[in-house]
């Protein structure tokens, strides 16, 4: 399985076009690097690929990776979309799919009805697009088998933000080799069932947007919680870190971070405290290959 970080970021990634925090100032000026929002591409063969959230970056995205090009005069070798949530920032780049013939997304019935609600995704619920609705069972779609681990959160403010069954969702990603990763950029609570799947994953991305709860209004960019907005912190007593400690999960990377997060930078003790427990941040443009090779012992 190969999996493609095409984005790494949260909402407005980094820089954020109207943020002028330490870490935005720093990668308008390439100290730090420029990330884009969170999405991943997977594949069993490297040919037909599975795309996780469409993001506003989608299009550069794309035109980024050259296995994701068209091979034919019309053509695309995306097999299909699967959307966590009916958050903007993991949706809105669907209206990029405009043009597209046949297109099938994958959701559950929650993040559908929210989504198709709204009059400018509806013509993506009907045929030749298919939404399909995404429940207990696996999908086995471009090679994988791909299946829902429900997560605690919330719909989007847009449509009321409350705490409602499938509003938020990871993704477990099989191919027929055995190979395991799961997609998990959004969550409010790492529960005992998240965990032992994450346990048993040979990669997992997990929701890395704040470092602390209070991130937001500490720096005077907001007023909500991290909590409040549907994401667990990735610090402190009921951080996600504490909760992911002992997975023996070889890769732990965090995604979707936002440009607040102190743990951008390197250099930062929030990085080093990361790195010291033994997860990393992804980055845009990064490739994982599963299995992974062993190894050689140093
Ligand atoms: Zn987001
Ligand atoms: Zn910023």
């Amino acid at each position: 399985m190969q999996l493609h970080v095409l984005g790494s970021a949260a909402g407005g990634g980094v820089p954020q076009w109207n943020c002028g925090c330490k870490n935005c100032t720093a990668a308008r000026a390439h100290r730090l690097p420029q990330r884009t929002q969170a999405s991943l591409a997977a594949s069993a063969d490297g040919k037909a690929w599975v795309l996780f959230n469409v993001t506003t970056d989608i299009r550069a995205q794309l035109a980024a990776d050259p296995l994701l090009a068209p091979r034919s005069a019309r053509e695309t070798p995306l097999g299909a979309i699967f959307l966590t949530d009916a958050n903007v920032d993991h949706c809105a780049g669907l209206l990029d799919f405009r043009q597209a013939g046949e297109l099938a997304i994958y959701s559950t019935q929650a993040v559908r009805e929210t989504l198709l609600r709204n009059e400018i995704f509806a013509p993506l619920g009907r045929a030749p697009r298919v939404w399909h609705i995404i429940g207990d069972e696996p999908v086995d779609v471009c090679e994988l088998r791909i299946s829902v681990v429900p997560v605690k959160g919330l719909l989007p403010s847009y449509a009321g933000g409350t705490a409602t069954p499938g509003a938020a969702s990871a993704f477990l990603v099989e191919d027929r080799r055995g190979a395991r990763a799961l997609y998990a950029p959004i969550f409010a609570a790492v529960d005992e069932k998240f965990a032992s799947v994450a346990d048993r994953c040979d990669a997992a991305f997990f929701d890395g947007s704040f470092w602390s709860d209070g991130e937001m209004i500490s720096l005077g960019l907001g007023t909500r919680t991290a909590t409040m907005m549907g994401h667990q912190p990735v610090a402190g007593p009921g951080g996600s870190l504490e909760a992911l400690r002992a997975c023996p999960c070889p890769r732990r990377l965090y995604t979707h971070v936002n440009n607040t997060n102190p743990m951008l930078d390197p250099a930062s003790s929030e990085a080093k405290q990361l790195a010291d427990a033994g997860f990393e941040v992804a980055t845009d443009g990064a490739v994982i290959e599963l299995p992974e090779k062993v190894r050689a012992r140093a």
